[in-house]
């Protein structure tokens, strides 16, 4: 029944224009998605339904109150770090709350060790992290980034506004704040020191990092996934 159902709605969702990023939140976010009213919404598990669309929004709007569309509407980019000169070029940064803290509950939270320190993370971060460490762990000169964390699990809002920091579901990790920037504290506009090689082994393990965002924080990392797969953007 439920294999059935899940069929006919990837049929469906295959043959509309939003096909894509409602795939990839049932894929990476466990959300189920499906049409009520004409609209597309994705499902949680205790029945609480996301709008897919919620019309023209500014970036203010997608920012402080995001429909599931966008999560999507600015495509992150691997590749060699470069200066974020677009004030709207923040990728990663439109969370749906709700549906976030469903694919990563509290009950998931698992005590890790990344790079000699402890950490709580999301149990699906945890092998990701290992991963991680086993490739830049080698490297020397990658070890002062890694001498302390900025932390990982941490239930709190994002500073200056009330919504919930990706920390607070056990997907965000910071490392070495000292070797670190943030837009709240710099007045010269973007600036990193975090080096490529981080970055890649970050980003080949489904993880965005903050340097790629105009209001960057460069010693954060996201796990998010579903930002890193092409086909999820629509
Ligand atoms: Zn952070």
């Amino acid at each position: 029944m439920g294999v059935v159902r899940q069929l006919i709605g990837t049929m469906i969702l295959a043959a509309t224009a939003h096909a894509t990023p409602l795939q990839c939140v049932e894929r990476y976010l466990g959300a189920h998605a499906e049409q009520r009213g004409g609209a597309w919404v994705a499902v949680l598990a205790d029945g609480t339904a996301l709008p897919y669309d919620r019309g023209v929004r500014s970036a203010a709007e997608r920012l402080d109150d995001p429909a599931i569309k966008d999560i999507f509407a600015t495509r992150y980019h691997t590749g060699p770090i470069k200066p974020v000169t677009d004030e709207n070029e923040d990728p990663g940064r439109a969370r749906v709350e709700a549906l976030y803290r469903a694919a990563y509950p509290e009950s998931k939270l698992v005590k890790a060790t990344f790079m000699g320190h402890p950490v709580q993370v999301n149990d699906q971060v945890a092998p990701a992290l290992a991963r991680i460490a086993a490739r830049v762990g080698k490297d020397p000169a990658l070890a002062p980034f890694f001498a302390k964390l900025g932390g990982s699990h941490n239930d709190r809002v994002i500073a200056g506004t009330t919504r919930q920091s990706a920390h607070a579901w056990g997907i965000a990790l910071d490392l070495n704040p000292a070797l670190s920037h943030y837009w709240r504290w710099s007045k010269a506009g973007w600036q990193n020191k975090i080096p490529q090689k981080i970055v890649d082994a970050f980003e080949a393990e489904g993880f965005i990092w903050g340097g790629r965002w105009y209001h960057f924080d460069t010693m954060h990392f996201e796990y998010r996934p579903e930002l890193l797969d092409g086909s999820c953007y629509p």
